[in-house]
């Protein structure tokens, strides 16, 4: 895939022909969750609604990586690990100039990419796995991004929330982005108890299915709702437009 455009503003409820199951072997959590005990789980209903909200308020909520190709937001996204979109959208433009493709990643000189990428933070291992990634996408993928999550999960430094991303946004394969905005929404909005992020995509998918429900945009919605309101530490609830059923607002 050359040039994937970003994904267009997506309606909640259309159906993704051809949406892959969720693959439980290779990503079984290891540790039990903890049960999040304080929260009035929310039905089905009501996620509906709240979800619709969601949307109406963030109608062009989209992924806010810059990127041009799948590779490109592939190796973004990697970056992105204990960094923000914002400091990683300072640093992408140089290395995506020098070795935006997998062939020039592959061959760069991984001290060059350590000094572009250094403001990211962890940039020695995120060097590593990036380069290591681009080689194997080289030497085992033909040079092409693979299109499935059991391949991409194969690649360094990709775990299953980085691949959904990647389907989800640049190949318009719907998946759950459960990463600390989703986590910590989930929780609040009563969609989940669990603290395992491959549980609450269990519970999500349960809540939202598939067939009615686009699992990355509201993955991404739920995203900009926790950066732009639901903040950590002190959520916006005066302005949220779900305070009325959400069972964790702080609105009486
Ligand atoms: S009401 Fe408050 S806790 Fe609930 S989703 Fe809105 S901002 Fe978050």
């Amino acid at each position: 895939m050359d040039k994937p455009k970003k994904q267009a503003t997506k309606k909640v409820e259309p159906k993704k022909a051809g949406r892959k199951k969720v693959a439980s072997t290779k990503v079984e959590p290891k540790k039990a969750a903890v049960k999040s005990i304080n929260v009035r789980p929310v039905g089905k209903a009501t996620a509906a609604e709240i979800a619709a909200k969601l949307v109406e308020r963030y109608p062009d909520a989209d992924c806010e990586l810059d990127y041009e190709t799948d590779f490109q937001l592939l190796i973004a996204v990697i970056m992105s690990a204990q960094s923000t979109d914002v400091t990683i959208n300072k640093v992408t433009p140089k290395l995506f100039k020098d070795y935006g493709t997998p062939q020039k990643l592959a061959e760069a000189d991984i001290e060059k990419i350590k000094r572009i990428i250094m403001p990211t933070g962890f940039f020695n291992a995120k060097a590593k796995n990036i380069q290591d990634c681009a080689q194997m996408i080289v030497t085992k993928y033909g040079g092409k991004v693979p299109t499935t999550r059991e391949e991409l999960i194969t690649l360094p430094g990709v775990g299953r929330k980085t691949a959904n991303v990647v389907l989800g946004v640049a190949h318009n394969i719907p998946g759950w982005t459960v990463d600390t905005h989703v986590q910590r929404l989930s929780k609040r909005l009563g969609f989940t108890r669990e603290s395992d992020p491959y549980k609450i995509e269990l519970d999500l998918e349960e809540l939202f299915p598939p067939k009615k429900f686009d699992s990355t945009q509201l993955s991404i919605t739920l995203i900009w709702h926790g950066r732009r309101c639901c903040f950590a530490r002190k959520p916006d609830c005066i302005n949220c437009p779900v305070n009325q059923l959400c069972p964790s607002s702080e609105v009486v």
